[in-house]
């Protein structure tokens, strides 16, 4: 990191595209509160620590975001995101792969599929997929 303000580092573009993708992906589940949205900036701060430590991780702070707000929801709000691909059977919640690498994205175990990119859950859960 550059002291003197050079403009932005590559860690702080990782953490600001962290925040927009997963910050989409509420917005798309339609739980992008203001409650909802400080959770996102919790997880931020903390990963912007975590990234300080071991600047290498950077890649993988966008997975690791997503993780963070889907547990601090399943306290207080319940599931997220919810599967979009399995339209029976219980509700049940995507996770992110990997759970600690570059390129996340949510999966559906029950299905054994890709939904969708993080930060592309919208597109995913917009229209349902041709059957
Ligand atoms: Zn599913």
């Amino acid at each position: 990191m550059d002291p003197t303000g050079n403009p932005v580092s590559p860690m702080e573009q990782s953490l600001h595209a962290a925040r927009a993708l997963v910050l989409a992906d509420l917005v798309a589940g339609q739980v992008a509160e203001a409650d909802v949205v400080s959770l996102v900036e919790e997880s931020v701060v903390q990963r912007r620590w975590w990234v300080e430590q071991w600047p290498e991780g950077r890649d993988y702070v966008a997975g690791l975001v997503a993780q963070d707000v889907q547990d601090a929801l399943l306290e207080r709000h319940g599931r997220w995101p919810l599967c979009p691909v399995c339209g029976s059977g219980d509700p049940h919640a995507l996770d992110v792969e990997p759970e600690l690498g570059p390129d996340p994205h949510w999966v559906c175990h029950k299905a054994g599929v890709k939904v969708a990119s993080v930060g592309s859950l919208g597109s995913a859960a917009g229209g349902a997929p041709p059957s």
